[in-house]
């Protein structure tokens, strides 16, 4: 096997890269920040996605599908909107290629310029609203309540596998609703999907709070944030839901007659999570080994990998592995038996430890004889012998555990690292020392929240739900404040 991997201790961002690709994740491809999803990656991701698109169906919404490209007039009518995104558009303007007249290969047509340019979608609200204009007339045909998944384009400088590409996958819901509370109401739920998804199947605590002005999404009144811990204590903005107001339906004129029939802007919400919750996964569990992934999301839950020599003791062994899967398969527990000849255990145990298979069961001639396996756990690598006989109903129980245990070990981690600190000393200390979430009492200002970020890097990830009031005075100005908030560093 290729040499272990940098410790997590030695170099955090280097052991996250290069986990990332040695367990068959993703790699960077030969398109400047854009990566390739190799298929063990993808399963990953397409348990999310399924996972998610069930929540979003069972609190109401549909998919749709929306154009990849937006004419630039569509985008430029939302004006804070455009300003946000503005930076970082990749821009169609040509629609063919044709030979270069000296020989010298192919060129773009000039003849074939696009009399509008065509931006490639960051996010869709310009494009959705543009459309929900034609669907909505009256408070009857509100709600819209539609998702789509996607792939969007930002042109991001600085560029990291997952958590900060070019082009990423995400999905991205778009409402539309008759009254503000409705779409408050809205937004807010859907940040509770997001918690909720990130606590049970990702294994990953969060903090759920609102960001302040200067991080709020372009085009936003509030941007409701779920903020995670990475194992390094830096932050990481895992999802986000937006409460729109009429910005979108003032710029794209949407109206709609109300049940007391006057005409009214529409109210609006947008939320997405993207494949960002993959770099989140890894780096929440996984260790100096390779990948932990929690039971609900790992592609493969079981992984048997016998112990033979020669056929015969192999025969013996996949008669009874093949019942152990069937038993485990009709639980609904994924499972492979790992059978080839051209791998030695020793390199498959390896190999599994580093794609973070949450159960490893080995077999050999002795546990035949005895009616017992090696079950390991990924997540301690702890090991014990099991009975055959109560196997299924004891991995069936383990699975369960694992997964309690992965978020209360990354709860624990989350929970000892939230910081009151009353002054700047205090603060720049911490922050430079132990890292992870700083609570401290803030003015309320921009000014002074990008002060701290000019000097510290760190930035207030959230203003959380639930917090106390409490009078105090800003860690920085010392002006009065009535609550804490969450700084932090963050990717
Ligand atoms: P936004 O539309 O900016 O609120 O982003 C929606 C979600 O996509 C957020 O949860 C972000 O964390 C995530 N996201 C934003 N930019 C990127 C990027 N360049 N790569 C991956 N995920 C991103």
């Amino acid at each position: 096997m290729s040499k272990n991997l940098t410790k997590r201790s030695e170099d955090y961002s280097k052991w996250y890269n290069e986990l990332v690709v040695k367990a068959d994740l993703a790699e960077m491809s030969g398109v400047r920040g854009c990566m390739v999803i190799k298929p063990y990656g993808y399963a990953i991701w397409e348990k999310m996605q399924a996972e998610l698109d069930r929540m979003f169906k069972e609190t109401g919404h549909e998919n749709a599908y929306f154009p990849l490209f937006i004419p630039k007039s569509y985008f430029s009518k939302e004006a804070s909107h455009v300003d946000g995104f503005a930076k970082e558009c990749a821009v169609v303007t040509h629609y063919r290629l044709k030979n270069a007249e000296d020989g010298s290969g192919i060129v773009v047509d000039e003849d074939a310029k696009l009399e509008e340019e065509l931006i490639v979608r960051p996010t869709s609200e310009t494009i959705i609203w543009d459309t929900y204009r034609k669907w909505v007339q009256s408070y009857r045909d509100l709600p819209i309540l539609v998702n789509q998944w996607a792939n969007v384009v930002r042109w991001e400088m600085r560029t990291r596998l997952f958590l900060r590409t070019a082009e990423f996958l995400w999905q991205e819901g778009h409402t539309a609703h008759a009254t503000k509370q409705e779409a408050l109401a809205e937004a807010k739920q859907m940040q509770g999907v997001y918690a909720d998804f990130a606590e049970n199947f990702m294994a990953m605590p969060v903090i759920k709070g609102t960001k302040t002005e200067s991080e709020r999404f372009a085009g936003a009144l509030e941007t409701y944030t779920i903020e995670a811990l990475m194992q390094d204590g830096k932050a990481l903005q895992a999802g986000t839901s937006h409460f729109l107001g009429q910005n979108f339906a003032k710029a794209f004129d949407v109206k709609f007659t109300s049940k007391e029939g006057k005409l009214e802007y529409v109210w609006a919400t947008s939320w997405g999570v993207s494949t960002r919750l993959m770099g989140a996964l890894v780096m929440t569990h996984s260790d100096d080994k390779g990948l932990v992934l929690p039971p609900n999301l790992a592609p493969i839950q079981v992984v048997i990998v016998p112990i033979y020599k020669g056929e015969e003791q192999l025969e013996t062994i996949s008669i009874k592995a093949k019942q152990i899967m069937a038993e485990l398969k009709s639980k609904g527990i994924s499972v492979k038996f790992d059978d080839r000849d051209t791998y030695k255990p020793g390199w498959k145990f390896a190999q599994y430890e580093l794609k973070g298979v949450p159960l490893r069961i080995a077999m050999g001639p002795r546990d035949m004889e005895n009616g017992t396996v090696e079950l390991a756990r990924r997540d301690t690598l702890t090991k014990e012998t099991v009975n055959q006989d109560v196997l299924v109903a004891t991995i069936e129980d383990l699975l369960g555990k694992i997964q309690e245990s992965l978020f209360n070990k990354a709860k624990d981690y989350r929970n000892s690292h939230i910081t009151e600190v009353d002054n700047f000393d205090d603060f720049k200390t911490v922050l430079n020392g132990k890292g992870g979430f700083i609570s401290a009492h803030w003015d309320g200002t921009s000014e002074t929240e990008n002060k701290i970020k000019d000097l510290t890097k760190a930035t207030i990830r959230c203003i959380p739900n639930e917090y106390i009031e409490e009078e105090g005075v800003c860690v920085f100005s010392g002006k009065p404040s009535t609550k804490r908030v969450l700084f932090a560093k963050a990717y």
